[in-house]
């Protein structure tokens, strides 16, 4: 079913750098209870800029030797290659998922200024 109706997905300059998956419920800690995360993606390559600020990285495979890579900028955790990502339908907020694991928050901007403000310890916004 739907095998013929694929259509071959126009040339996008971002195609090796993630892949779409299919839509999947997960635990949302913000939203604090199951979500529909509609988005779900599997990041193929190192990022080469950042979503949040737009910097473009000069050199992307520096910031990916850090134990936790993040924008050099304004501190957008950066996706590794060959994990899961989702976005939340309830709240927007970005997860990494696990299999078998509660999916990680990946931050936004909004939410990082929350955690400074508050001390990062802090795992509820
Ligand atoms: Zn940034
Ligand atoms: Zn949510």
């Amino acid at each position: 079913m739907g095998l013929f109706f694929k259509k071959v997905p126009p040339p996008d300059a971002t195609r090796d750098q993630s892949f779409p998956l299919t839509s999947r419920k997960a635990w949302c800690q913000v939203c604090r209870k199951e979500q529909q995360f509609t988005k779900v993606w599997r990041r193929g390559a190192q990022m080469r800029g950042c979503p949040c600020c737009g910097m473009t990285f000069e050199n992307p495979a520096a910031l990916y030797k850090l134990v936790q890579p993040a924008c050099p900028k304004c501190k957008e955790p950066l996706e590794q290659p060959g994990f899961d990502y989702g976005m939340c339908d309830g709240c927007g907020s970005k997860y990494e998922l696990v299999e078998g694991a509660k999916p990680g928050l990946i931050p936004n901007l909004q939410q990082r200024e929350e955690m400074e403000k508050h001390g990062k310890s802090r795992s509820v916004l």
